[in-house]
């Protein structure tokens, strides 16, 4: 039979502490609130090596007195509640009393702290779970707490620690969490030598936005104020020209609490519906402020998600809000565009960026094209040029280069033997005598004649799929081509952005991205896949980081290529919306043949209808 036995308080501890401490990030963020807490008008946070080898955090708050100095290490101690009822009027970031019990348990870890009149401070130092005696030291008032190797008693949370860079991601994002929040305080983020953030205490927390997040966010934040009810929202929305593909850039403080709330982020999608496309986010930055008794914080053990006592009058209130916002706002200039998402307003920017990189590209495409990094080679499906009734049009169109990396460069019947070694074979195809001939409808949809009925075929989703399989094959083979920028492109990241990037770098490569550190967390891009050259290199490698922290570090590194394949031929491809010339209709349509899988998309959604004449006989009651 097996014994019950009362587990010993460490490994009580250890078990607490892996609900609180996942990685140096948690580690950060609970110090962090420990120092708002305690009323610090100013915060420094060091960490080195990702916050693995050390995390010090120093504040100018009310300190500690030292008789208390054990006190604040031992489990469910804490001085922000005193009885259950307190628990419904949290108006602290911490009330658990957990976090300094779980970090000193699984770290070497030592607080030094003194009152503001005290004459001198005290030091504690817990070496995994372990007190030593309380040292008086010197030191000015506040509190300073210094964690080092964490994780080195528990070595399986060790081996889940990631690189530092992706590590120091996640302490940024706990960073800014707070930093965002807590305008009036100046925080400092340093990364071993590296100053990271800077954040001088503001009065307009816009400023504050701006510092965490980029200038870029300047000319987009609508500002949003709202009261009723005792419920209080402010803050900023992003104009629906600034988007996401994820919505990690969704900040929702609730009473100065960085939540997830699905009911909230719901609310939010809602407000922008019709303004954004499918598959895109909004930005904001908002402030919630409720009576501290209608919210249950104490619900998830690093207090993200909440209770609500009626989130339904929460939900309604934030999205009428919101709502009258964007009636009062012209929108209209923008949502009468093709295009909501920012990427996409950067590529309505980029043609200034192409025609400054078309300089050399001249050199091999006489058209000056950006899409055409060199001329093609195998004409098969590049149309003829017209004539004089088409004077703009060359025959370099933007299907050519698919056509291009589609198409074995030697005559089909040759190249058979020599190009199935390298897996081409797929892609090896005997030109039809004459193309399909087609139409396009409103400007999205390619409709064409053949052996099964009439086809509707959505020209985004095929191109895309074309583009797709290319692509792969050309990386699969080590075949796609690199166009070195003459003026590598520099690029101005956010910390996370940066450390994704670096960690990418060798994937980045192979997709024909040549990225390299520039110091800070700026990043040179030095050559760009060939394929893709009407991008700007600095659309392509934002997206690319989206993609790349969309997974979130835990894509294997199949996925993640894949991933990266889907945006490069999504952006690459002719979009809804595009007016395509006969020629360039032909060229598509005959390229469909080409395709693993012509009938869907990468995304899975179909790139074609059929209708067959049985169907349409039936329809029509011929039947
Ligand atoms: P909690 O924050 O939930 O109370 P912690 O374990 O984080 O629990 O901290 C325990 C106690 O230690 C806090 O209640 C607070 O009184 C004290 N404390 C921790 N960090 C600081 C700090 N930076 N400045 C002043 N007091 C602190
Ligand atoms: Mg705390």
């Amino acid at each position: 039979m097996p014994t019950i036995r009362q587990l010993p308080p460490g490994v009580v501890n250890k078990i607490a502490a892996g609900e609180v401490v996942e990685r140096p990030a948690s580690v950060v963020k609970e110090l962090l609130e420990n120092a708002v807490d305690a009323g610090a008008n100013r915060i420094d946070v060091t960490v080195i090596k990702g916050g693995s080898e050390l995390i010090r955090v120093v504040d100018t708050g009310c300190g500690i007195s030292t008789n208390q100095l054990s006190l604040a290490v031992a489990s469910h101690a804490t001085s922000k509640i005193q009885d259950a009822d307190d628990l419904f009027k949290v108006a602290t970031m911490g009330f658990r009393g957990e976090a300094l019990a779980s970090i000193s348990e699984v770290s070497r870890f030592r607080l030094k702290s003194r009152v503001k009149d005290a004459d001198e401070g005290a030091e504690l130092v817990v070496d995994g779970g372990i007190l030593q005696p309380v040292q008086p030291c010197g030191m000015p008032a506040g509190t300073v707490v210094e964690i080092r190797d964490l994780f080195f008693n528990t070595p399986v949370r060790r081996k889940f620690l990631r690189t530092p860079q992706t590590e120091l991601g996640h302490v940024t994002e706990a960073f800014n969490r707070i930093a965002l929040a807590w305008p009036n305080v100046h925080f400092r983020l340093i990364h071993g030598q590296r100053v990271i953030h800077d954040l001088s205490a503001v009065d307009d927390w816009r400023d504050r936005v701006i510092a965490i997040f980029g200038n870029e966010l300047s000319d987009v934040l609508i500002p949003i104020t709202g009261e009723a009810n005792q419920m209080q929202l402010s803050g900023f929305v992003a104009d629906p020209v600034y988007s996401r593909s994820h919505t990690r850039m969704q900040y929702l403080l609730l009473n100065g609490r960085f939540i997830r709330d699905r009911a909230l982020q719901h609310a939010l999608a809602e407000s922008y519906r019709g303004l954004l496309l499918t598959g895109r986010y909004p930005v904001c930055f908002l402030r919630i402020d409720i009576p501290t008794d209608w919210v249950d914080v104490n619900v998830h053990p690093t207090k993200l998600e909440v209770r609500f006592q009626d989130s339904g009058q929460i939900y309604r209130h934030m999205l009428n809000t919101l709502r009258s916002k964007f009636l009062s706002t012209d929108l209209t200039a923008r949502i009468g565009s093709s295009s909501h998402s920012h990427d996409e307003v950067s590529s309505e920017i980029a043609p200034s960026l192409a025609v400054g990189r078309s300089t050399q590209l001249q050199t091999e495409s006489p058209h000056g094209l950006p899409w055409n990094s060199a001329p093609a080679e195998s004409p098969s499906f590049a149309p003829k040029p017209l004539d004089e009734t088409h004077p703009e049009w060359t025959p370099t169109n933007r299907f050519v280069d698919s056509d291009r990396i589609a198409v074995a460069p030697q005559p089909p019947a040759e190249s058979n033997r020599s190009e199935s070694e390298s897996g081409l074979e797929s892609v090896n195809f005997e030109p039809k005598q004459s193309p399909p001939s087609g139409l396009q409808l409103l400007n999205r949809y390619l409709v064409a004649e053949d052996e099964s009925g009439i086809v509707v075929i959505d020209q985004h989703a095929l191109h895309e799929r074309v583009l797709y399989e290319a692509l792969r094959d050309r990386v699969i083979n080590s075949k796609l081509e690199r166009q070195p920028l003459l003026v590598p492109e520099m690029i101005d990241l956010r910390p996370e952005e940066h450390a994704a990037v670096m960690q990418a770098r060798e994937l980045l490569a192979e997709l024909g991205i040549e990225v390299e550190d520039f110091g800070g967390d700026t990043v040179v891009v030095s050559s760009y896949p060939a394929i893709l050259g009407q991008i700007s290199a600095e659309t392509l490698l934002r997206q690319a980081i989206e993609s790349l922290l969309n997974g979130n570090g835990h894509l294997e590194r199949r996925d993640l290529l894949d991933e990266l394949l889907h945006m490069m031929s999504c952006k690459a491809a002719v979009k809804a919306g595009d007016r395509l010339s006969q020629e360039e209709v032909e060229a598509l349509l005959s390229q469909r043949h080409l395709c693993q899988d012509a009938h869907h998309c990468p995304h899975g959604r179909p790139t074609a209808l059929i209708f067959t004449p049985e169907e349409l006989d039936r329809r029509f009651q011929r039947t």
